[in-house]
């Protein structure tokens, strides 16, 4: 007998499941469109430019001392001008309550605890369906779930009448996480007409936006437009909260940068829920790392570098838009009956095929193609070289 006889091997993650299945796949042909993390045309992973020139101007003369509990305020600076714009009066008001979080997944840990802690009797509203770690994140903070419907699987697209009725249906003072952009798994967001309706129901029943901002940039290639959906609510007066991740627009996946903030009633306010915010974080990780954090700031900070990060950015997701183009195209030459005008109408890393989960079985089981078994496929792993194969595979699987 020994101290864990009782422990069980946990449920593998339905996400990183799958790359551990397709990397003992000894098969030549074998394709993962499972994992959101960005490949260039030739399948491999990419560090942006403006990334390795940072380095290079870091290397070297950077101490590595220990960042306050906050992290780099230089970096959550300029992370905040992307979400809640350059000349954002909430930024010069000192309004905004940031820390630099472990990247989007510490964000939104870091709020859910502070939720738990500050609202002890709330609930979270999360959309069906969500990325699945946004369930274990707030399960683990302890703070109790609800569903509102967002996806609608006959469209592939919004059920838009639904989500107002279910805001509209929630008691008054609710959580609502929303995807800021280039919603996961869907790829499915609301148009700006949409935000602002929805930003005007939850204004009425005084609702708390929490934005979960995992794909700025991401998704149309523009920074800027893909913080629309969160000017929306501050032009309408929202005191939001926000997670920000440099994992996919920096690609800088690894190295876990990102940020939390909460728009407070005022700078005194912001400063009492900043010190609150560090204290959760203090005991789970002390304080964040520090290089991911020298990186953005060196890139941001530098009109030279911010220029080069923001065609790098559109670079990667106009290779997506082309892609979903392109295995929208395959599948109709190969005289595929079915609709798949939702592959080019979703945005951002992923595409919800409406695949059901026998369908995906097969595409892994017969044609070595690895994804979820809800049917996303990740847009980012399709390359010119493989997205004839995959087509091919999906119309066998669906006729
Ligand atoms: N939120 C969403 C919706 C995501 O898709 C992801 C990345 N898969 C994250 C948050 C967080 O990723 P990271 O912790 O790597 O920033």
């Amino acid at each position: 007998s020994s101290w864990w006889n009782h422990v069980e091997p946990a449920p593998k993650d339905p996400i990183l499941g799958v790359t551990e299945a397709f990397l003992t796949d000894p098969s030549p042909h074998k394709v993962n469109v499972g994992v959101g993390a960005y490949r260039d045309d030739n399948g491999k992973p990419v560090v942006l430019e403006c990334v390795r020139e940072a380095e290079r101007i870091i290397a070297g003369n950077k101490n590595m001392e220990y960042l306050p509990m906050g992290g780099s305020m230089h970096m959550v600076e300029e992370t905040l001008k992307l979400a809640y714009g350059e000349n954002s009066d909430l930024i010069k008001d000192k309004k905004i309550a940031a820390i630099q979080a472990l990247s989007g997944t510490g964000a939104c840990r870091v709020f859910a605890d502070f939720q738990k802690r500050f609202k002890p009797d709330s609930h979270i509203y999360i959309p069906v369906p969500t990325w699945s770690n946004h369930h274990n994140i707030w399960r683990d903070a302890q703070v109790p779930q609800q569903t509102f419907r967002y996806y609608h699987p006959e469209t592939k697209g919004l059920d838009f009448a639904s989500l107002m009725e279910d805001l509209k249906n929630a008691p008054s003072g609710s959580f609502f996480l929303l995807h800021a952009c280039a919603h996961n798994p869907t790829g499915v967001d609301p148009t700006e007409e949409q935000w602002k309706e929805i930003s005007q129901q939850m204004k009425v029943k005084g609702h708390f936006p929490f934005f979960d901002m995992a794909y700025q940039g991401f998704a149309s290639g523009d920074p800027e437009r893909d913080a629309k959906a969160i000017r929306i609510f501050l032009e309408d007066g929202h005191l939001i909260g926000c997670a920000q991740s440099y994992a996919k627009n920096m690609g800088l996946y690894g190295q876990r940068v990102g940020c939390l903030s909460l728009v407070c009633d005022d700078d005194k306010q912001a400063i009492a829920v900043k010190s609150q915010l560090q204290q959760i974080a203090r005991p789970m990780y002390s304080n964040p790392p520090v290089h991911g954090a020298l990186v953005v700031s060196t890139v941001l900070s530098d009109p030279n570098l911010k220029n080069l990060w923001l065609k790098e950015v559109k670079g990667m997701a106009d290779r997506i838009i082309g892609m979903r183009t392109a295995l929208r195209e395959n599948l109709e030459n190969l005289g595929s009956p079915l609709s798949w005008e939702h592959i080019t109408n979703q945005i951002g890393m992923f595409c919800y095929s409406g695949m059901t989960p026998e369908q995906v079985d097969r595409l892994t089981s017969e044609y070595h193609i690895y994804m979820t078994r809800n049917g996303r496929i990740s847009m980012a792993g399709v390359t010119t070289g493989n997205v004839g194969y995959l087509a091919n595979a999906i119309h066998e699987v669906t006729k």
